[in-house]
């Protein structure tokens, strides 16, 4: 059997003992608390504006990880030192607020926090009563006022930490990273935050940090974060040949013996994302169209609004670059931006991106719309 096939089937058999809970904080269900949404993407589709907005503030950052999504187009890019100024965040969550868009993640691009007003800028958010969540490294949680600020403004935070030890995390993060420095952070974190906001870990697991899977866990269940969560890196054509096919069977067998010791501990939950293991085996979409892409739109640092994250600067999925005289608002509100998000080609897209259960919805409610909908048998 070849090496693929072997991973194919590691992998099938692994994700069909598993089924996926409904109630982890990344459950695609969310979306029927937003019937209305639904709704209009059938009547009204030009006028839906996003749930969610992804806000990268700045594409600096203080780490190196062998895998950023971004190495290519930011890290080794002129654009690698770009964030939004001041003037122009607040616009976009002026608007924002203004538009009705419920969440903002900020993300990157690079590390959110190393924005010089990444705390005016978030409180403007937070001060518009919108829910913020943060996806970090962890580099500043060292800082006792940012940790104070995430815990007063943000309901989520989840730092990336992909190690359980020192060695593993200088391989992944680079060599100026320090593991126990960011443990620390995440310890401060957690006591200035004593159960007040959702405090997250993920875990991108590769071949190189597999075995600090549980040693991250040990680590982190005595700490006091809410949650682990695992998923897999998936790799392109070409790092999979040098990979060559990372998923093996003592991987499996060492996340069932993670999710069976944290049920028996109860400390912290530890979320495998077996739907992204789905997607390395590359199953075949199931919706013919991407019906939500006005849910979850991103914007770079460099001001451009683009379709979703997975296709960050793509030019043919950017909607347009926001400047003093062109708004958040004004891009939204522009036929080519509706044009573009109506006419994605589902070939350039992974299979089960973030939205792809809500497409899966919005799919069914189109193709049962000539039907008798009124007799629901
Ligand atoms: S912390 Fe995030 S943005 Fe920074 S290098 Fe790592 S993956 Fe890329
Ligand atoms: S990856 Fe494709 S299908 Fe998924 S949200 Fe983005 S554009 Fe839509």
């Amino acid at each position: 059997m070849s090496k693929e096939q072997e991973e194919i089937d590691i992998i099938n058999k692994f994700v069909q003992r598993h089924k996926v809970e409904g109630n982890t904080p990344f459950s695609y269900g969310k979306i029927f608390h937003h019937l209305d949404v639904l709704h209009e993407i059938k009547h009204r589709p030009e006028d839906v504006c996003p749930v969610t907005l992804e806000l990268h503030l700045t594409n600096k950052c203080s780490h190196n990880c062998l895998f950023c999504m971004y190495k290519k187009e930011i890290r080794e890019s002129n654009i690698c030192s770009a964030e939004i100024p001041f003037d122009i965040a607040e616009s976009i969550i002026d608007d924002a607020a203004r538009m009705g868009v419920k969440a903002i993640t900020y993300s990157g691009g690079g590390e959110p926090t190393l924005h010089p007003q990444f705390k005016a800028i978030s409180t403007i958010g937070s001060d518009y009563s919108i829910d913020q969540g943060l996806i970090t490294n962890g580099s500043m949680l060292h800082h006792k006022d940012i940790c104070e600020h995430i815990v007063n403004n943000f309901k989520w935070v989840r730092i990336s930490v992909d190690a359980g030890s020192d060695s593993v995390y200088k391989i992944l993060h680079g060599n100026c990273c320090d593991f126990s420095k960011t443990i620390d952070g995440i310890k401060q974190l957690c006591v200035i935050n004593n159960n007040r906001i959702k405090i997250g870990i993920s875990f991108l697991l590769t071949s190189f940090n597999s075995c600090d899977m549980i040693k991250l866990y040990d680590i982190l269940s005595s700490i006091g974060v809410d949650y682990l969560q695992i998923k897999p890196m998936i790799m392109s054509k070409n790092q999979k040949s040098i990979h060559n096919n990372y998923i093996t069977q003592a991987i499996v067998d060492d996340i069932e013996t993670l999710i069976q010791k944290a049920e028996k501990d109860n400390k912290i939950k530890v979320y495998v994302l077996f739907d992204q293991f789905k997607n390395i085996i590359g199953n075949e979409h199931t919706f013919d169209k991407c019906h939500g892409h006005a849910l979850y739109p991103v914007i770079s640092a460099i001001q451009e609004i683009f379709v979703c994250c997975m296709h960050l600067h793509n030019d043919s999925m950017k909607y347009g670059k926001i400047t003093k005289n062109n708004s958040f608002y004004d891009i939204w509100r522009s036929k080519k931006r509706f044009q573009i998000g109506d006419n994605i080609d589902l070939s350039k897209c992974p299979k089960l991106c973030r939205l792809a259960k809500t497409n899966n919805i919005l799919d069914m409610i189109d193709k049962t719309t000539n039907l008798d909908i009124n007799f629901l048998n």
